[in-house]
């Protein structure tokens, strides 16, 4: 009988105790041999069905953690959360559904990750394939024959320039974006008197701006303060948000201030540009994210620029926020500590 089977586990055990039970009794009673036989055929008796009773009990064990795990793995969600073991079994349920429940996780994580790497690649492509394709039809133009025409051939030079200045900013921010994600970025924290640092940020970009009429000013509440956290990967994120501002601006100011609150110094780049629709406030910081791809398109948008400040900006502890109005312009706030 296969109860038997089941309880071989115990079978040495089980054969040590009785003959010690059976020696015992036999030598304190002194039993004469008659009476040690009988002695020894009840005792076989009971034993065989004690035995057989444990048997009985670990075949019913093993057949209820089976048929659990059997659910499990043909991944009966409902039935595997109404399925309960006996009560000296909620131990081993317990345990097996949370790691079912784990399972079902690391592949929900797992397919998030590879749809994610797959739309990366796709719009990785897709961006590079642009500019690729228009500075080979600009240089195809130009080896056709407009090389000769005075009045196009550093137009369609200038054009074929413009595109390669983007798939470098292109390169250069998958390469940012790609050792944030891998986490090869490594911050290099200091002390440095952030005043500073925007005010030689502006200075770079002032003449960009100029161009489109844009005025950039500059309003400090305490200059002397120095923040802390890593000043190239800071001044990163405000070359990011100042650009942006331009970009996404006809004309009007821009504003970059900063506020001194307790052990932290707010800090903001606010322009008077076109304004960012509510429905896609919380979508920019997204890779690939733009709100008028034709628009990011002419003013050389790779769609990465948010994502890395975003990134930049947690690893400091810290949070990018944004609040904006159509036609009216946005404003884009992080803090850093000052001690
Ligand atoms: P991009 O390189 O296209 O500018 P970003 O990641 O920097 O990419 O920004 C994502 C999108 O958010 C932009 O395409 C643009 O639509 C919007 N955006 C970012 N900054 C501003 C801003 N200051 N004003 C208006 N729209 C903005």
């Amino acid at each position: 009988m296969s109860e038997f089977i089941f309880a071989k586990l115990f079978l040495k055990e089980f054969i040590l105790v009785n003959i010690l039970f059976f020696v015992t009794v036999v030598l304190i009673l002194s039993l004469s041999w008659k009476s040690s036989l009988l002695l020894f055929v009840i005792q076989f008796l009971f034993s065989w069905l004690l035995y057989f009773f444990i048997g009985q009990k670990r075949k019913k064990d093993i057949s209820e953690i089976s048929s659990l795990i059997a659910l499990i793995m043909e991944k009966r969600k409902n039935a595997i959360e109404e399925k309960n073991l006996s009560p000296e079994l909620f131990e081993i349920e317990k345990d097996l559904k949370t790691l079912f429940k784990k399972n079902q996780k690391d592949f929900a994580n797992m397919r998030k990750l590879a749809k994610t790497r797959t739309e990366f690649l796709g719009n990785v492509s897709h961006e590079l394939r642009t500019p690729i394709f228009s500075i080979q039809g600009f240089l195809e133009t130009l080896l056709n024959g407009a090389i000769e025409d005075e009045n196009v051939n550093r137009r369609f030079l200038k054009k074929a320039m413009n595109h390669t200045k983007n798939l470098n900013s292109l390169l250069n921010d998958l390469i940012d974006i790609s050792m944030i994600e891998t986490g090869e970025m490594r911050m290099q924290p200091t002390f440095f008197n952030i005043a500073e640092l925007i005010n030689s940020v502006t200075e770079e970009i002032e003449n960009i701006a100029k161009e489109k009429g844009i005025k950039i000013i500059e309003k400090y509440n305490n200059p002397e303060i120095e923040v802390w956290g890593d000043r190239d990967k800071i001044k990163q994120v405000m070359v990011n948000l100042i650009n942006n501002a331009i970009k996404y601006s006809d004309n009007g100011k821009i504003k970059v201030f900063t506020e001194v609150k307790k052990d932290k110094i707010e800090i903001s780049v606010k322009d008077e540009g076109s304004g960012i629709p509510s429905e896609s406030l919380n979508r920019i910081f997204e890779r690939f994210y733009q709100v008028d791809k034709a628009r990011s398109k002419v003013v050389g948008g790779t769609g990465l620029g948010l994502a890395i400040v975003k990134h930049i900006v947690e690893a400091h502890g810290s949070k990018i926020s944004v609040k904006s109005k159509i036609g009216e312009g946005s404003v884009f706030t992080f803090f850093l500590k000052t001690q």
